[in-house]
């Protein structure tokens, strides 16, 4: 199977080049090497993709949830169908086992699309309200085009997570994968023509975030955006957005705790939390990047993490065997590195990784690549840049704490609050650590385990609004209320 050579956008039910002809390398990150070359897309291409996905708009609006449904479900089965082609794609893009994209990232996305269908088949978004004085009715009607903007880490996965939305409630789609991580969001354009959208309904544009995303933004026919990715990105989108009134979602970085308490088995909670730490080499927005371990088994505890966080294999992506695959890009490595070499400055103690590994243990074929072994820190403060801001890599920190207080103000010692897991035998306990801590999503004895109805986003600096479940649709759609007298 081959990698596609030349990657467009996706525009009007057509595969185009950027109107300026400009175009941008793309390189297989586990290699080191150059592979194709992506449209380098601006705001002409917006314009075009808007134009198209406008006039696609009052069709697919009045089409009903029905039909609108069944598209997504053959969606869904073509995803299926090319479940090898697109693992290939997404493992070549991002560096991530093969394996790991074919077990999670692909059917995860064809998840998205049957959720969604399912969903909106089910739906009455109008409701009825009646007081003694007042009858009313609630209208909720898709907004038009939606402007869907997706991150590198999980690039079908979560550019599905909003188009499916966007389309399910029908509205039409501008999207854009990140530039470093094209290929399965064009395939998806091709597979959309290919399960019957109309065009115009599914515009993927390419290109870089500052031009091609930024222009998705600022445009004026776009009035909802939902948008995964960096703080920082999400604050200048913001600033943007806000003032033109945009309907935004945000769903931004995490500094997740995993707190195991001393009476959780110690067996499921080392596998979850190493597992928290380090799946898809730790650049997931809900990975465990700080670990806090109730002190009567910390040493227990922080010896079985680095055993297992020095075991996982790193090797060729391509390879079933392959525990840990490439970073992103080595531009991305040098930002992991550095980050470990401020915690060392910090400081902390590195038990295991802290650096790339010897390349004369890797495959001949990528040896050039961007890998980094997974590390675990411990003896750092809370307080510390490295327990404070996101790395987004194979590095985690690992601390005692003294009973349930403790844990939690722990926890809750971040600007940010995407995500918490718990490890606890008590029940009681549980749910009163899930009530304290500051994050918007919870989990108890696992980790990222997927429930799509319910609203998925965070809080503080993790961003604003939620997606998932009904969230997700109300979010693509604006409310009317109608009243008369009783
Ligand atoms: P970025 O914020 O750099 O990019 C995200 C997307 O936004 C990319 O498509 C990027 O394009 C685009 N973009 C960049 N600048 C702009 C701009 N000015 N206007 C509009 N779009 C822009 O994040 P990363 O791709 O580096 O992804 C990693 C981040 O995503 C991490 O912080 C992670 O925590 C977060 N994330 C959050 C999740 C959540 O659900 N909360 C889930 C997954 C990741 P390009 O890449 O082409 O520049």
């Amino acid at each position: 199977m081959r990698l596609p050579e030349r990657v467009d956008n996706w525009i009007d039910g057509a595969a185009c080049p950027a109107a300026s002809g400009a175009t941008i390398e793309i390189v297989e990150p586990a290699t080191g090497r150059a592979f194709g070359r992506l449209a380098a897309s601006g705001a002409a291409d917006v314009d075009a993709a808007h134009a198209a996905a406008a006039r696609a708009f009052p069709a697919w609006r009045d089409v009903g949830p029905a039909a609108r449904a069944d598209a997504l479900e053959r969606l869904a089965a073509l995803i299926e169908r090319d479940l090898d082609r697109l693992a290939l794609f997404e493992s070549a893009d991002t560096g991530k086992p093969r394996s790991l994209a074919r077990s999670v990232d692909i059917p995860r996305a064809a998840a998205n699309f049957r959720f969604f269908a399912g969903l909106v088949r089910g739906w009455t978004p109008d409701e009825d309200l009646a007081a003694p004085h007042a009858v009313s009715r609630v209208l909720r009607r898709p907004v038009g085009v939606a402007g869907c903007i997706s991150p590198w880490n999980l690039p079908l996965y979560l550019f599905t997570w909003k188009v499916a939305p966007a389309l399910a409630a029908g509205c039409t789609v501008v999207a854009k994968p990140s530039e470093e991580t094209p290929l399965t969001a064009a395939a998806l354009g091709e597979l959309g023509r290919e399960a019957g959208l109309p065009p115009g309904v599914l515009n993927v544009v390419q290109g870089r975030g500052a031009e091609c995303g930024a222009a998705i933004v600022a445009h004026p026919g776009i009035p909802v955006i939902s948008f995964t990715g960096g703080t920082e990105t999400g604050a200048r989108i913001m600033s943007v957005a806000g003032p033109m009134f945009k309907t935004v979602a945000l769903e931004l970085g995490g500094k997740n705790p995993t707190i195991v308490f001393g009476d959780a088995d110690v067996d499921q909670a080392v596998a979850g939390a190493v597992n928290a730490a380090f799946r898809n080499q730790g650049q997931i927005c809900l990975c465990g990047s700080r670990i806090l371990v109730e002190r009567s088994i910390y040493p227990r505890v922080r010896d079985a993490v680095v055993a297992r966080a020095s075991a996982l294999r790193i090797g060729d992506p391509l390879d079933d065997a392959t525990e840990q695959g490439s970073l992103v890009s080595a531009a991305h490595r040098s930002k992991v590195a550095a980050a470990v070499e401020r915690a060392r400055a910090e400081g902390g103690r590195i038990l295991c990784g802290g650096g790339p590994p010897d390349p004369a243990t890797l495959p001949e074929r990528v040896r050039g690549g961007a890998f980094f072994r997974p590390t675990v820190i411990e003896g750092l403060p809370m307080d510390c840049a490295t327990n404070q801001e996101e790395i987004f890599g194979p590095v985690v920190t690992i601390q005692p704490f003294e009973g349930e207080a403790e844990a939690v103000a722990l926890a809750n010692a971040s600007t940010y609050g995407l995500a918490a897991s718990i490890w606890t035998a008590d029940r009681a306990r549980a749910m009163r650590v899930a009530e304290q801590v500051e994050c918007g999503i919870v989990w108890l004895n696992t980790w990222m385990l997927r429930d799509l109805r319910v609203p998925f986003g965070g809080m503080k600096r993790s961003g604003v609004g939620r997606e998932g479940g009904e969230d997700a649709l109300r979010l693509f759609t604006e409310p009317k209320s109608v009243t008369w007298p009783a």
